[in-house]
Formats: structure tokens, sequence, C-alpha cells
């Protein structure tokens, strides 16, 4: 069986024996996916947001199935959910459920551009 081959690193060309980068370079992407984390987490979009997120939907589908009230249109069918503060965290809302509302994608993307 042959040795692995050295690839180039995808930034500076070196040979490494890494999937994809040499240490320097897979170092700084680390550092830099670690920066994006922490920056979606200032946002308020916490791991524990999207868990209440998750659930909220789970449970909106047992009890509603694959249906979205609708948004200042009428309640449709739709397997592509999410939830959504009813109040937003900017405004003081908080992830309880009473200020969780749970829309399709496309009703929460209008909902979110006619509120800004
Ligand atoms: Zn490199
Ligand atoms: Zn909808």
């Amino acid at each position: 069986m042959a040795a692995r081959r050295p690839r180039p690193c995808l930034v500076c060309g070196a040979l490494t024996r890494n999937a994809s980068r040499c240490d320097t370079h897979q170092q700084q992407w680390q550092q830099q996916q670690d920066r994006t984390r922490g920056s979606a987490h200032q946002r308020g979009y916490t791991q524990q947001w999207r868990t209440t997120a998750a659930r909220a939907v789970a449970r909106h589908r047992t009890e509603r199935g694959d249906w979205c009230p609708g948004w200042r249109v009428p309640a449709h069918a739709s397997s592509d959910l999410t939830a959504d503060h009813i109040v937003p965290k900017a405004a003081g809302g908080t992830d309880d459920p009473e200020n969780i509302q749970v829309l399709c994608r496309s009703c929460n993307s209008r909902k979110h551009a006619q509120s800004t």
C-alpha cells in the first residue's frame, strides 16, 4: 500500500501531508472558523437558540403537521418550517416558547423584509 502523497497547500502551494493546507495555513483557517462562529454568537444565534428553534419546529410539526400559519397570507402547507422570535431579541424578546413563532422559510423572510 502506497503512503499518502503530499498535496499542495490550497493557500501557498507548499507540499503538505495534511488534508488541504500546510500547518501554518491550517492553523490560520481554523482561527478564521473560530471567528466566524464568534460573530454568529454575538448576533444572538447561539447554540441554545438553535436547539430552542429546532424544538419549536418539531413541536409545531407534531401538533399541526407540515403547515405554515402564514404571515399576511392564508395558512398553507409547507415542509420548510423555521422558528422565529415574535418580539425580536433586539427589542427585548426572549427565547421563551410564547415568543416563538413557526413559519415557513418564505413567510419568515417576507416578515423580516417588511419589519426592517
Ligand atoms: Zn500554506
Ligand atoms: Zn408560509
